[in-house]
């Protein structure tokens, strides 16, 4: 579903993200690791469309087509959803209005949004400004309940466990879960929804399973693997380790291609 081809992406003329490749296949959910300032929000807001983040070379392939040339609007309508690391305040937006203005455009999905709103226990926030004077943990659970209603088809959350003390963390790691799951029509079968979990510290992994995860230092992409084993080792020696890890040269990178 999603490919990325040697991307190189600018801010303000300072190249922050050095030739990345990264593939999701449909279904599929991959984390994000990497250390602080590595270029992780870059990567989505780049992705996401957002004008300030300049690409000077590569691809991004969403099904087939390089949307490089589509903008921040024309990327929501094909489905990318983001969930921000720092949502910001909206003054005179309320929460209700957005939700209204999905149901305006598909009246089925009321049903949904109501019961998304319980699930999020949305409701003492549906009249307010959006994040106005909300606390860290009731922003992110309002940032996440916002992409989840819109349904998108390629979804990246943004350090969703940053900020968040742990019975807040179980909570949202539980929703996300739930969100991700999509029933297909075919069976029983549960697809996934396909995404991309950044996070530093890795605590959302304790609740969500990811198919493989991708290590991001200094704008490169290091390594690739499973998310436990790489966690463990980062949380036994640290980011440190991945720089000095044998593994983890460009050489043997390059040579190695890991697999998930
Ligand atoms: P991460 O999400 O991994 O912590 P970021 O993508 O936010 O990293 O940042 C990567 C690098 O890009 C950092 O050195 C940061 O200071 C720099 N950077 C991010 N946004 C801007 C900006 N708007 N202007 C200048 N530098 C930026
Ligand atoms: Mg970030």
């Amino acid at each position: 579903m999603l490919e990325i081809k040697n991307l190189h992406v600018k801010i303000e003329s300072k190249e922050i993200l050095h030739g990345i490749n990264l593939t999701i296949p449909d279904g599929e959910v991959h984390a994000l690791l990497g250390s602080n300032g590595s270029g992780k929000t870059t990567l989505m807001m780049t992705i996401m469309g957002y004008p300030e983040y300049e690409v000077t070379k590569g691809e991004i392939i969403i099904n087939g087509n390089d949307i490089l040339d589509l903008d921040i609007t024309e990327r929501a309508k094909l489905g990318i959803g983001i969930s921000q690391q720092k949502p910001p305040t909206i003054k005179g937006v309320k929460l209700r209005q957005i939700l209204d203005f999905f149901i305006e455009s598909n009246s089925k999905r009321k049903e949904y949004i109501d019961i998304m709103v319980e699930k999020f226990n949305m409701d003492k926030f549906l009249d307010r400004d959006i994040n106005s004077g909300l606390s860290c943990g009731e922003i992110k659970r309002s940032e996440l309940f916002q992409v989840m209603v819109s349904l998108p088809k390629f979804l990246m959350l943004d350090e969703p466990d940053s900020g968040i003390d742990p019975e807040q963390l179980a909570i949202i790691g539980g929703v996300i879960n739930e969100c991700l799951r999509i029933k297909d029509h075919r069976g029983p079968t549960i697809k996934r929804n396909t995404s991309l979990i950044i996070t530093h510290l890795g605590n959302i992994l304790d609740y969500v399973h990811v198919d493989c995860a991708h290590l991001l230092l200094d704008g490169s992409i290091r390594c690739n693997g499973n998310a436990m084993i790489m966690l463990n080792q980062i949380k036994k020696a640290g980011y440190e380790y991945c720089i000095r890890c044998q593994k983890l040269t460009q050489d043997n990178f390059e040579k190695e291609e890991l697999k998930c």
